[in-house]
């Protein structure tokens, strides 16, 4: 959510920056800002895209300098707007030339600027971010690094932010607390962004800040505090990704991209982890905790958005596999109703980034409570990576695409891996093991099958294209999934659906079929087949028009149903990871055909970093 990236070096800092912003902009936004020092602080700002700032800048030919800061906002204090965006600089007229830009929201802000008010600060923003800036300056005494040090002392909330000043033009001080910072160290160079994709660009050694962690850069020397200026030192490391894996390539959208990267995603996922031969999955990170995983008594998986609908499947996967009693929670309501954490409880944390505001705080006061922690997250080196005991990473490559596809499919297919890991420990036979990770290995190319119907679910999505309400149905392991069809077409084409499991439907919202409500099914051959197909009849006889995702070889759906797209047969714990594949191009093709930008989706965030 929002983008930060700052540049210190030899190099004229603008493209660079410019640059940065676009590959940061699938976080989602709605300002974007620039400010350059180049003796004098010039700031360039304003509501809208970076194609809005990048004309503004055009005009203005002051924008020069070797050291700068920018920033994409998304609102969270004060509208978007022109004003409001970031850089935000200390008092024009008293100020000392500090710009920053943040990431995150200072809780205490109404405070502070109290005390800033009296003592004569004009602000000129309705933002939070802007006190902190007049803070800094307040406490500004010939050293940006302490004075930054100082005013974070006095913060509560979350940050990330980068600062620069105008009386220390070889200075670039970056911190953070709960928001992703990341520092690049080129050579003789430094580029700070919020995530790698604004640095692979220019060097591939980067190291993420800690909380509460200050760096202090200048064109070739780096040192990092704690806020009480404690020295530390970071781990630098490789970053585990190259430019052409953000790049677009051929196609249109990120999101079509990733979706059909999902077979290449999942072979990479299993890569090294499965011994079909001796029926075991090989997982480094948990296999240390092997003893507590076999014998835990509950396990509870934290989620938000897509990650919980894969944590959904997760809890069939997990009770059915490994037979331990298990739940999902929304992340956000775990943590403040006083969860119940007995002994013997095991959480799994659900996040793309790792960096999900609400999944971090409910994961912190599940370990408080004793709890042992898991981590399933994509990016490497994450803060959820970091704080959980252990963990498994996806492995799908970067997700730039807002509405999430393939790290839907990486945390399925790491939950299947962990179910497995502990059932053959405790229940399951070695024969039922390897043929499950036979077929799993198998799965990439049928997914491939499933992403070739795109063209044929286009043409289907066309039909409907004017509906405004949908349905999406599914039961068993499949309900989950239907839940994230109906959040796929809600994300990017902005059309009102609804995803429950299909026998609900009975219980009310069978009153709105008609003829405008198409109703999605999820009915492959698995042990709830026949029970699915009565609930399409129920739709089918009340005047509804059902499109259904159904098994090869089902001579019998097509008769009942509008429109089938069909799937490859695959054991019923394996089928969440084939079925979901044509739901998302359903939504992919309707957005597209109502004219929707796909990859910035009104409103939305790549990953949701305040709570
Ligand atoms: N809270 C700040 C604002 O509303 C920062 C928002 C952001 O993370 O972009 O300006």
């Amino acid at each position: 959510m929002c983008g930060i990236v700052a540049y210190i070096g030899s190099r004229q800092a603008k493209s660079i920056l410019i640059e940065g912003l676009k590959r940061l902009e699938y976080r989602g936004y709605d300002s974007a800002g620039i400010a350059l020092i180049n003796d004098k602080l010039q700031c360039a700002k304003s509501a809208g895209r970076v194609r809005v700032l990048e004309d503004l800048i055009d005009q203005q030919d002051n924008l020069h300098g070797t050291l700068g800061i920018a920033h994409t906002r998304w609102a969270t204090h004060g509208e978007p707007s022109d004003r409001n965006a970031h850089p935000h600089t200390d008092d024009i007229k008293q100020g000392h030339g500090i710009a920053l830009i943040h990431n995150g929201i200072i809780e205490n802000y109404v405070s502070l600027k109290k005390y800033l008010l009296e003592r004569g600060h004009e602000f000129n923003s309705e933002t939070d971010t802007e006190v902190l800036t007049h803070l800094i300056g307040e406490l500004y005494d010939g050293d940006l690094e302490a004075a930054v040090q100082a005013a974070l002392r006095e913060v509560t909330g979350a940050y990330a932010i980068a600062v620069i000043c105008e009386k220390e033009p070889d200075t670039l001080v970056v911190a953070r607390k709960g928001s992703p910072l990341m520092v690049g160290v080129g050579k003789d160079e430094y580029i700070v962004a919020s995530d790698s994709s604004a640095i692979v660009a220019h060097t591939t050694q980067a190291f993420t800040l800690d909380d509460y962690t200050v760096a202090k850069l200048t064109r070739n020397s780096f040192r990092t505090t704690t806020v009480d200026n404690v020295p530390i030192t970071p781990q630098i490391r490789e970053l585990e990704f190259g430019l052409e894996q953000i790049e677009l390539g051929a196609f249109e959208h990120y999101m079509l991209k990733e979706i059909s990267e999902q077979p290449n995603a999942l072979r990479m996922c299993l890569k090294g982890r499965i011994d079909s031969r001796e029926g075991q999955v090989v997982l480094g990170g948990i296999a240390d905790y092997a003893r507590e995983l076999v014998r835990a008594r509950r396990i509870v998986f934290l989620g938000q958005g897509t990650a919980l609908h894969a944590a959904m499947v997760g809890e069939y996967l997990m009770e059915e596999l490994a037979r331990i009693s298990t739940e999902v929670e929304f992340a956000s309501e775990f943590r403040y109703r006083n969860p119940i954490v007995e002994e013997g409880t095991v959480v799994i944390a659900i996040s793309q980034s790792g960096e999900t505001a609400d999944t971090l705080a409910a994961l912190h006061e599940a370990k408080q409570r004793g709890a042992l922690s898991l981590g399933a997250v994509n990016v490497v080196g994450s803060t959820i990576a970091r704080e959980t005991d252990t963990g498994v990473y996806l492995r799908v490559g970067p997700e730039i695409g807002v509405a999430s596809t393939k790290a839907f499919l990486g945390h399925v297919a790491v939950c299947t891996l962990i179910a497995l890991f502990i059932g053959r420990r405790r229940n399951l036979s070695r024969d039922y093991v390897s043929q499950l990770l036979a077929q799993l290995e198998a799965l990439p190319d049928q997914i491939e099958i499933a992403v070739a119907l795109s063209e044929e679910i286009r043409e289907v999505t066309k039909k409907y294209i004017d509906r405004e309400n949908w349905l999406f149905l599914g039961r068993g392991h499949n309900y989950p999934v239907a839940l994230e069809g109906a959040l796929k077409l809600k994300e990017i084409s902005y059309i009102h659906a609804e995803g429950m499991p299909a026998a609900e439907m009975k219980h009310g919202p069978i009153a709105l079929i008609d003829d405008g409500m198409p109703a999605v099914f999820v009915a492959t051959q698995n042990s709830q087949y026949d029970k699915v197909l009565s609930n399409i009849s129920e739709v089918k006889s009340r005047g509804g028009h059902v499109i259904a995702v159904a098994t090869e070889g089902d001579t019998h759906i097509a008769d009942l149903c509008d429109d089938v797209f069909y799937v490859p047969d695959v054991a019923e714990p394996l089928q969440p990871m084939l079925t979901v594949v044509p739901l998302q191009l359903l939504a992919y093709h309707a957005a597209v055909l109502r004219g929707k930008d796909v990859d910035k989706p009104r409103n939305l965030a790549k990953s949701v970093t305040v709570e």
